[in-house]
């Protein structure tokens, strides 16, 4: 991609009104833009790295069986009514359309798959089944902040589990957690994500979130000296003591909730009557599990825990370019071999933005390349060609070095 050609604005200038630094940095360098408090557009560079994360967990659902499909977002009342949840979820949009009609918009999809699983699921035979989207999702909340931490309309992955008995169903639950993990670390933020002892739904004594630490959360976590367990605000006021190894000293941190899990039993089965007849021909209620990751959340979190004073740092594995290409000077020279450095770059399936841009200066560029924070950055200049070389500097690293020019793919390899 060529960065003159980019649709993105850089601002150098630190905001005044961001309230976290993700929303700072991602609003500076040009990921993100604000319509109105808590909704935002994803320009193209923040859109690249959405669909990398995204792509990290659709893999991640794949492997254990998730099949993706797509629920609608605009929602009868009637089935929100069914479970009361009408009236008792605070946060759920509602909205009339023509004739007076009510809708509410999905902050979440089990009064839509409970029905949609009924139409599918008979019998034993028919289950275990796992589903899954990657969807667009909406909360009525009375103030959004933090930047894309906390937002009124946000992009989510939601799977929903459908098992006969809790045994099998347990054994699912925890290899979900394992892939949660799993993916987390994928995304850079393993190191600092922990599974989260939280208050649990109405079937099980215990729910579980994955909270990130950072100052920008929102959330208090416990995390005992001993064995490192996590557990939320709520549960510590329950259990004075590690749950695991009955230490009594916790460590208390800040941090964001990026995924959660619930045992959801047959609280949405019941009132939908999603039932299967079992071997003794015996109709049953279905045991539902539901697992979500916020993916805009995520991508906040991520910059949260991987950023210096000059910008953002990206994991490889997310990032919206694996190597900045920058171009110094405007002569033929130097225009000639970053051309051909950026076509090779391209063959090789190297994802490049190229600063072709002819009227920045060299300090400008390099602040905003730091900004941005793409892996590796690749300078062509007349210095660096004197050598027949150009200058590889690792964006989380402070010493760069020379590398020859036909070497170039290699060493980033
Ligand atoms: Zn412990």
């Amino acid at each position: 991609m060529l960065q003159s050609k980019l649709f993105y604005k850089a601002n150098r200038n630190k905001s005044a009104d961001a309230d976290s630094v993700s929303h700072d940095l991602l609003v500076r360098a040009g990921y993100v833009d604000q319509l109105m408090a808590g909704v935002y557009s994803f320009m193209p560079l923040g859109f690249r790295v959405l669909k990398n994360i995204e792509n990290i967990i659709r893999k991640n659902m794949e492997l254990i069986d998730g099949q993706e499909l797509l629920l609608p977002s605009l929602h009868p009342k009637e089935n929100w009514q069914k479970t009361g949840r009408w009236d008792t979820l605070d946060i759920l949009f509602k909205l009339k359309g023509a004739g007076d009609k009510e809708y509410a918009l999905g902050s979440t999809h089990e009064e839509i798959i409970a029905p949609l699983a009924k139409k599918v699921i008979f019998s034993y035979r028919d289950l275990p089944l796992s589903v899954f989207q990657i969807q667009t999702k909406f909360r009525n909340e009375l103030r959004a902040k933090s930047g894309i931490l906390r937002t009124r309309e946000f992009i989510m992955k939601d799977m929903y589990s459908f098992f006969t008995n809790q045994d099998d169903f347990d054994i699912y639950y925890e290899k979900a957690a394992k892939s949660y993990e799993k993916i987390f670390k994928e995304c850079g933020i393993g190191k600092v994500t922990y599974r989260t002892l939280a208050s649990g739904g109405t079937f099980s004594k215990y729910s579980d979130e994955f909270q990130a630490i950072t100052d920008a959360g929102e959330d208090l976590i416990y995390i005992c000296t001993k064995c490192s367990l996590a557990i939320n605000k709520e549960i510590k006021e329950e259990t004075p003591v590690c749950t695991k190894c009955k230490n009594d000293q916790f460590e208390e941190k800040k941090a964001v909730e990026v995924g959660n899990i619930f045992k959801l039993g047959t609280k949405f089965s019941t009132p939908f009557d999603l039932k299967f007849t079992d071997r003794d021909a015996v109709d049953k209620p279905v045991l539902m599990g539901c697992y979500g990751i916020g993916l805009g959340r995520l991508l906040g979190t991520i910059v949260e825990t991987n950023y210096d004073d000059k910008g953002i740092i990206w994991p490889k594995s997310v990032a919206p370019f694996q190597v900045h290409l920058i171009q110094i000077e405007n002569t033929p020279n130097v225009k000639k071999a970053a051309q051909k450095l950026y076509t090779d770059l391209q063959k090789e399936n190297i994802e490049v933005l190229y600063d072709d841009r002819q009227t920045k200066m060299a300090g400008e560029k390099f602040a905003e390349s730091d900004l941005i924070g793409i892996p590796v950055r690749l300078v062509v200049s007349e210095r660096t060609l004197k050598e027949n070389s150009v200058e590889v500097k690792e964006r989380a690293k402070e010493k760069a070095r020379l590398v020859k020019i036909k070497d170039t793919i290699k060493a980033l390899k």
